[in-house]
């Protein structure tokens, strides 16, 4: 194994490294206002909550299965009183 030192930044060449940090700076996921530190990535509890009952409703089930569509009882996905 030879040791290389890499340049800070490589030019970002065409292909995928598949590194994605997934820690990023970014909105909140639900209603991308900033995040809150307490609630990261999301920006309050309310947004976390929503989140997880996404993942409950089946919204991002895993692909795969055989073709068992999940829906949601209620068609209310991203609004919010
Ligand atoms: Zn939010």
């Amino acid at each position: 194994m030879s040791k290389k030192v890499t340049p800070l930044n490589p030019p970002n060449h065409s292909g995928s490294d598949g590194i994605k940090p997934k820690a990023v700076k970014r909105g909140c996921p639900v209603c991308k206002n900033p995040p809150h530190d307490a609630f990261a990535p999301f920006c309050s509890k309310r947004c976390a909550d929503v989140d997880l009952g996404r993942w409950f409703n089946g919204a991002y089930s895993i692909a795969g299965q055989d073709g068992e569509a999940v829906v949601p009882a209620n068609d209310r996905d991203d609004e919010l009183d």
